[in-house]
C-alpha cells in the first residue's frame, strides 16, 4: 500500500493577489518538491466536496457566499482573506481531497494521505471564512470520517503555527473528535489557551516565540502525545502547516524540518497502534518557499516510510 497526495490544478487557480503570503506559488513549490524527491508517491485528483458533506460543518450562507460566481478580480472577504474567480473551485476541491482520502484510507485504497491544497482551512469556522481560510478541509474530513465511516474516535492533530481556532469551533462539543494544536502564543487569531478545553475534548499547546526543537518535542512527549495515545483515535488527521519553521517571516518559532518529520514519525507510530496505521494529512499554513519544500518532504517521507 501506498501514500496517496491529493491535489488539483484548481488549487492553484485561487488568486490571492500580489504580495499576498498564502500565494500559489507556495502550493507549486510542495507539489514540485514531493514529484522530485519523493518519486513512487500515488497522486490522485481530488474531487469537489459535495454541497451535503460542506453542510456538515458549514452554514448554508458561508457556502453561497464562497460559491457564487463573481466576476471580480478579487473580493475581500476580510482584510486577509480573499477570493478570485476561481477560488471557489479551489475550495471545493480543497475540501474534496480531504474526504476523498478519508475514504481511501478507510477503504484500504491507501495506506495514508497528504492532501496537498489550498485555500488552507484551519482558520474557517462553521460561518466564517477567515485567516486565509476559506471552507475547514480537516473539519469536512472529520465529520465525513464520523458520518460516512460510522467513527466515534476521530483525533486532529495540528501544528500550523497558528491556532486552529475554526476546528475548535467546530467541534469543541463533539467528543467524538479530539482536537489538539500546538501554536505560537499571541499570534492570530489570538485563541487557543490552555484552559480552552471544549467539552474535555480540545487540547491546546501554546508556546512561546522562540520556541525551538528540545522544547517543541518536550512538550509533545510531555504534554500531547500521552494525551493523544489515551485517547486511541480510530483515524488520525492531521493539519500539517509549517510556518513554525525558523525560516516562516509569519512567525517566530525556530523548528527545523527535522522536527516536522519526528513528530510525523510520532503520530504515525500511534495510529499504528490504534487506526490500522490510517493518517491523513492536509496542507495548513507555511509561508517561507524554500521552508515549505523541506518540510513537506520530511513530513510526507515520514508518513511513507512509518518506522513501525
Ligand atoms: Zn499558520
Amino acid at each position: 500500500m501506498t501514500t496517496a497526495v491529493y491535489t488539483h490544478a484548481a488549487c492553484l487557480g485561487h488568486d490571492t493577489g500580489p504580495g499576498h503570503p498564502e500565494s500559489s506559488q507556495r502550493l507549486a513549490a510542495v507539489i514540485q518538491a514531493l514529484r522530485d524527491d519523493l518519486p513512487g508517491l500515488d497522486w490522485r485528483e481530488a474531487p469537489r466536496a459535495s454541497r451535503g458533506q460542506l453542510l456538515r460543518v458549514h452554514d448554508d450562507e458561508l457556502l453561497v457566499a464562497i460559491l457564487e460566481q463573481s466576476t471580480d478580480a478579487q473580493v475581500h472577504l476580510d482584510p486577509d482573506t480573499v477570493m478570485s474567480p476561481l477560488s471557489g473551485e479551489a475550495a471545493l476541491r480543497a475540501a474534496g481531497a480531504g474526504v476523498a482520502a478519508v475514504d481511501a484510507v478507510m477503504h484500504g485504497d491507501a495506506a495514508s494521505a497528504f492532501c496537498a491544497v489550498r485555500p488552507p482551512g484551519h482558520h474557517a469556522t462553521g460561518g466564517q471564512a477567515m485567516g486565509f481560510c476559506l471552507f475547514n478541509n480537516v473539519a469536512v474530513a472529520a465529520a465525513h470520517a464520523i458520518e460516512r465511516h460510522a467513527l466515534t474516535r476521530v483525533a486532529i492533530v495540528d501544528f500550523d503555527v497558528h491556532h486552529g481556532n475554526g476546528t475548535q469551533a467546530i467541534f469543541e462539543a463533539d467528543a467524538r473528535v479530539l482536537y489538539m494544536s500546538s501554536h505560537q502564543l499571541g499570534l492570530f487569531p489570538h485563541s487557543g489557551g490552555r484552559r480552552e478545553r471544549g467539552a474535555g475534548n480540545i487540547i491546546n499547546l501554546p508556546l512561546a516565540p522562540g520556541t525551538g526543537s528540545r522544547m517543541f518535542q518536550e512538550a509533545w512527549v510531555e504534554r500531547m502525545l500521552p494525551e493523544l495515545e489515551a485517547f486511541r483515535p480510530q483515524l488520525l488527521l492531521v493539519s500539517a502547516g509549517f510556518d513554525a519553521h525558523w525560516r516562516d517571516p509569519l512567525a517566530q518559532m525556530q523548528l527545523a524540518a527535522d522536527d516536522f518529520a519526528w513528530l510525523t514519525g510520532e503520530l504515525c507510530a500511534i495510529a499504528g497502534q490504534h487506526a490500522g496505521g490510517r493518517v491523513v494529512s492536509m496542507l495548513e499554513g507555511g509561508y517561507d518557499l524554500q521552508a515549505l519544500r523541506e518540510c513537506a518532504v520530511a513530513h510526507v517521507r515520514a508518513l511513507r516510510d512509518p518506522a513501525h
